[in-house]
């Protein structure tokens, strides 16, 4: 795959790059392998001024930087600007909470262990590997580097072949910030050479944020490498609606959570599973509000709906769905691809879906929504727990009990009640089952690149 990009909204090339080779791959690790030995002599109100500096960068040049991510893949300008202000918030928020995080853990009662003393202390691993995806080309990247910065790692980023400009970008903002040069920087390399930088011995760690594909490959070589990893993949998250939810509030949210990045959202709800004695109404609010969103150029302001990244994955997500239509589904809205320039996709919903159908298993990477009538809560379980996916889910119900029920069953890394799923700095975001493993943000996405070390004293 070329790197490149390919702007979305025209489909025309707008700048190609050299793919990094031997040498600079080479001295880019070793940079980072020096960056590595010279962050250890650093304390943390070090990291967190430099850290808050890059923070600082970023919100100066919001404008610019949410040009990019909407030039390399084509999400509304104003979500691009929300994206570059969120990753500054949560560079702070990691430069405030970073030291408390990874705050010596003493044993209360050493002589229980037979010592004077013993206590738990969190080193950096080295240099972290990130293997990342174009949907957030800054959020997903900070998301880890922040952390794994704070605690005194480097980090070298392999960033999708689509998102080189977001990159680069990423290559050089926390050396401007003050950290030390290689303290992160970018690889410009293809996935096929991704296998020899996770078996470099100076590598110490990998994250992988993308599909189950890149997840099973990445892990496996750093498995037979023995090398930590986490994984961030697919979901198909299940938004569920009980009778006593307030259906407008839930509408208004399932479009949002649908169509947000234009539909291509790890988190974003793709399973609307519906009460049947809500199910005509509720589906009548949701069909309404996606007919009525305005698909089109996302650098223009009014624009709900930008186009799909690639032009590949417009192809996937249309064969998913006129597969279903073929087999008896029905679209109630959309389901037609539109003719013309760039990779538009108009928002969807179909019902009718049957398990056979590949639109029941696999994650829909653009607007289409998959509606499900289910007779009580048993079934609306055992539907969003129908898949292989993990990741996140949302409930909309004011009955305690059925919400309680709901948090205890339902297979996913995250639940959330009368909301739509949204990624904090506060709070653990990850996945369970062909979602992934391990987590990011709040105290537990800091500590995944540490090394726990136990010190006893006699
Ligand atoms: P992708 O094709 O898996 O690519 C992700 C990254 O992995 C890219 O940098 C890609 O490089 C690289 N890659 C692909 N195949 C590889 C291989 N065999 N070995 C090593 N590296 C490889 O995924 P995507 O299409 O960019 O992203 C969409 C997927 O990411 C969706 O499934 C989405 O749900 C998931 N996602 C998950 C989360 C989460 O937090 N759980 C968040 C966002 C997205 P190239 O571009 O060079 O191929």
């Amino acid at each position: 795959m070329a790197i490149a990009t390919v702007n979305p909204t025209t489909g025309i090339t707008e700048k190609t790059f050299d793919a990094h080779t031997g040498p600079e791959i080479e001295r880019r690790i070793t940079r980072a392998a020096q960056a590595v030995r010279e962050l250890r002599a650093t304390d943390f109100q070090t990291r967190a001024a430099w850290m808050m500096a890059t923070a600082d960068i970023l919100d100066a040049e919001v404008e610019s930087t949410a040009r990019i991510l909407t030039t390399e893949m084509g999400k509304t300008l104003a979500s691009a600007r929300g994206e570059v202000l969120k990753c500054a918030n949560t560079m702070r928020y990691y430069a405030v909470h970073a030291e408390g995080f990874l705050a010596d853990e003493t044993l209360d009662d050493p002589s229980s262990v037979g010592a004077s003393a013993a206590r738990s202390l969190y080193q950096p691993l080295g240099i972290v590997l990130a293997v990342m995806p174009w949907n957030y080309p800054l959020w997903q990247v900070i998301r880890f580097a922040a952390p794994a910065l704070m605690a005194g790692n480097a980090g070298l980023l392999k960033h999708a072949s689509n998102v080189p400009q977001s990159a680069m970008y990423l290559d050089s903002v926390f050396t401007r910030g003050g950290f030390p040069e290689g303290t992160f920087s970018t690889l410009l390399i293809g996935s096929a050479e991704v296998k020899a930088v996770i078996e470099d011995r100076r590598i110490a760690a990998v994250t992988l944020t993308g599909s189950e594909l890149a997840g099973s490959s990445v892990a496996s070589i750093a498995g037979a490498a023995i090398k930590k990893a986490v994984l961030e993949l697919g979901g198909s998250d299940p938004f569920i609606v009980m009778p006593s939810a307030d259906l407008a509030a839930a509408a208004a949210m399932a479009v949002k959570s649908r169509t947000g990045n234009n539909g291509q959202s790890c988190i974003g709800a793709k399973r609307f599973i519906v009460h049947t004695d809500v199910y005509e109404r509720f589906r009548e609010l949701f069909v309404t509000k996606m007919a009525a969103l305005t698909v089109g150029d996302p650098m223009q302001e009014t624009t709900d709906v930008g186009p799909i990244a690639t032009s590949s994955g417009r192809d996937d997500l249309r064969e998913l769905v006129d597969e279903a239509l073929a087999a008896g589904a029905v679209a109630l809205v959309g389901g037609i691809q539109p003719d013309g320039p760039g990779w538009f996709y108009p928002p969807t919903v179909i019902e009718g879906i049957t398990p056979q159908m590949r639109l029941f298993q696999e994650e829909t990477f653009g607007p289409v929504a998959a509606l499900y009538r289910v007779a009580d809560a048993a079934e609306a379980i055992e539907i969003a727990n129908g898949t292989d996916f993990g990741l996140s889910s949302n409930v909309w119900t004011t009955d305690a009990a059925e919400r309680d029920r709901f948090v205890r069953e339902i297979e996913a890394g995250a639940v959330f009640v009368n909301g739509m799923t949204v990624s904090y700095p506060e709070l653990p975001f990850g996945g369970i089952k062909v979602s992934g493993y391990g987590r990011e943000l709040a105290a537990a996405g800091i500590r995944e690149f540490c090394n726990l070390k136990t010190v006893w004293e006699a």
